[in-house]
């Protein structure tokens, strides 16, 4: 059987690393956690999610360096120009998914739905700060 299409390409700052994503993108949200905010150094992060056989490292692979955030959590990122690129939960339901960093895509993506994580931890400094972006909000951050 072939493999399914490609229907988004992806890599990082650098280009070291490129990645071509199988499937629809899925449960596309941002995150205002401390934890994301660190990882991208931005004031939040913006995953979309596509089942794990879908996302594959095309080149580059060498340079993926992964650390884990919290016990079960790994992300992984470019060893040589630190892009975030992936995030996985090693437990739980969605643990056969892949979420990855959706400012790595270089294929235009326009997301159905979109939602807000931890939208009461947005920091001071960014305009969303004090207008608490819900779980199921449609606004454009
Ligand atoms: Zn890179
Ligand atoms: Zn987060």
């Amino acid at each position: 059987m072939d493999p399914a299409p490609i229907l988004y390409h992806g890599s990082c700052l650098c280009g070291a690393i490129r990645y071509a994503v199988r499937s629809e993108i899925k449960a596309v949200s941002h995150c205002h956690c401390s934890m994301c905010r660190k990882a991208h150094g931005a004031a939040f992060a913006s995953h979309g999610s596509v089942p794990t056989a879908a996302f594959s490292i095309v080149e580059g692979a060498q340079w993926l360096r992964q650390r884990s955030s919290s016990p079960g959590v790994t992300r992984s990122f470019c060893g040589q120009c630190g892009s975030p690129l992936t995030w996985q939960r090693d437990h739980g339901d969605f643990s056969d998914w892949t979420s990855f960093s959706l400012g790595t895509l270089d294929t235009p993506f326009t997301p159905r739905k979109q939602r807000h994580l931890y939208g009461d931890a947005v920091p001071a400094w960014h305009p969303l700060h004090g207008t608490q972006p819900h779980a199921g909000g449609t606004g454009t951050p």
